[in-house]
């Protein structure tokens, strides 16, 4: 049975390093994107270094027929033959602003990629990993999830609420052998922190900088291993000592 592991929003910043290191680990690349197959394609050639198989598959996680359609035909038909083992929740984006001038748009499409996306997309390929009797599925949230942050009431409420999702499905697949975990990272260089003043915000951290996508995929690398077996229901954080 071939292994392979999903990765959501795979394409670029943390995701691609994501997909880079469990290609290193020997899994078979599910590289799922929105829009930038440009970059998504980058991320598939640098899995394919690694010897494994990498396919792009294109979807927003928070379209549920587009899920059905591409993810959800994947899934069936795979069946005998292959199997995801690993989920990688790491879709996301960011729409900040007071929570008085927040608009409908900017609170759903916050939420629905987040935490929506996370529910679809795992209620898609959860049985086959519960039959399998093993599986590690990763939420990627957010130091804004743990203390909340102002100007993010959207995204601080998407983030903690696959917070509690996390801990809620750990306990539900546990005898499965399934963990689920949640890796909440802090400032990390990438495209979505590229408009923030990377100089003046890493005085607030107490390592002086911010943290690379290659560090946040070693965590996930360790929480896929069989080292982490008994490592459930958490939330990690990585932050250079912003938040604890
Ligand atoms: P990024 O560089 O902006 O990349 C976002 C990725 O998500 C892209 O691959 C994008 O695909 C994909 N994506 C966005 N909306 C999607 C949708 N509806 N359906 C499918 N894919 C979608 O972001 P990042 O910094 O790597 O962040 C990755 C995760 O870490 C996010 O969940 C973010 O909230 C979390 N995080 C980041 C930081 C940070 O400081 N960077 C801190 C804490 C948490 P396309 O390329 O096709 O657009």
């Amino acid at each position: 049975m071939k292994k392979y592991a999903l990765v959501t929003g795979g394409s670029r910043g943390i995701g691609r390093e994501i997909c880079i290191k469990l290609s290193s680990l020997g899994y078979h690349i599910l590289i799922n994107y929105k829009g930038n197959e440009e970059q998504a394609i980058i991320t598939q050639q640098a899995c394919m270094a690694n010897n494994v198989e990498a396919q792009l598959l294109k979807f927003d996680v928070a379209n549920r027929d587009e899920i059905e359609k591409v993810l959800g035909a994947w899934v069936l038909a795979a069946e005998k033959n292959a199997i995801i083992e690993v989920l990688v929740n790491n879709a996301g984006i960011r729409q900040d602003t007071l929570l008085s001038f927040m608009s409908d748009e900017q609170w759903n499409s916050v939420i629905d990629t987040s935490l929506q996306g996370m529910f679809f997309v795992t209620r898609t390929v959860l049985n086959p990993m519960l039959m399998n009797r093993f599986g590690r599925i990763i939420n990627i949230v957010s130091l804004s999830g743990l203390k909340g942050m102002p100007g993010q009431v959207n995204y601080s409420a998407a983030k903690a609420g696959m917070i509690g999702a996390t801990k809620a499905l750990a306990q539900e697949v546990a005898r499965r052998n399934v963990t689920v975990n949640a890796v909440a990272p802090g400032f990390i260089s990438s495209d979505m922190t590229a408009d923030l003043d990377e100089k003046e915000l890493s005085n607030m951290v107490p390592m002086r900088r911010f943290g690379k996508p290659e560090e946040v995929a070693a965590l996930v690398g360790f929480l896929v291993s069989k080292d982490a077996a008994y490592i459930t229901g958490q939330v990690i954080s990585i932050n250079g000592g912003l938040y604890s």
